[in-house]
């Protein structure tokens, strides 16, 4: 899979590129999901210092450049991805359960024609689609629990 070069990302930004400021985009241009701070402080190898503070701050400055996009859910926890032409708008699927949260295809975004609804002068640079439920998994273990009972 074709990834973003890291330090032209900072470059092309304006962020300097400090050691950890490095760590931290490495971790979400590889991601394969959405991650949350708990996941990627998981993931920073090499960088004994850094705390979950720094990764706040420095996702927090990536968010205000657009190079990443936060996905809020119901439980106050937020996801991180990458933002860029590899990973266009698309919805989510959050899963009240299990609290995981999937990427849903781009197409659904592309095809809702969210332009028509707009009036005057208006003018759209995010869509925000979030859709929340019971994930496959966890719709299994109810319905296992619920042949048990019978
Ligand atoms: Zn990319
Ligand atoms: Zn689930
Ligand atoms: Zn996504």
């Amino acid at each position: 899979m074709e990834h973003c070069d890291i330090h032209t990302t900072l470059e092309h930004a304006g962020l300097s590129k400090t050691s950890r400021r490095v760590a931290v985009l490495t971790v979400l241009v590889h991601a394969q999901t959405p991650l949350r701070v708990k996941d990627i402080l998981d993931r920073v190898c090499g960088e004994g210092q850094i705390n979950k503070v720094t990764v706040y701050r420095i996702l927090a400055s990536f968010k205000a450049e657009g190079i990443i996009r936060e996905i809020a859910t119901d439980h106050g926890v937020n996801f991180y991805e990458m933002a860029c032409r590899h990973n266009p708008t698309h919805p989510h699927f959050y899963c009240r359960i299990c609290r995981s949260l999937s990427c849903l295809p781009e197409q659904v975004i592309r095809e809702s024609r969210f332009e028509h609804l707009l009036t005057g002068n208006q003018t759209v640079d995010g869509i925000t689609l979030n859709l929340t439920g019971v994930c496959g998994t966890c719709n299994l273990i109810k319905d296992g629990h619920r042949r048990s009972k019978q």
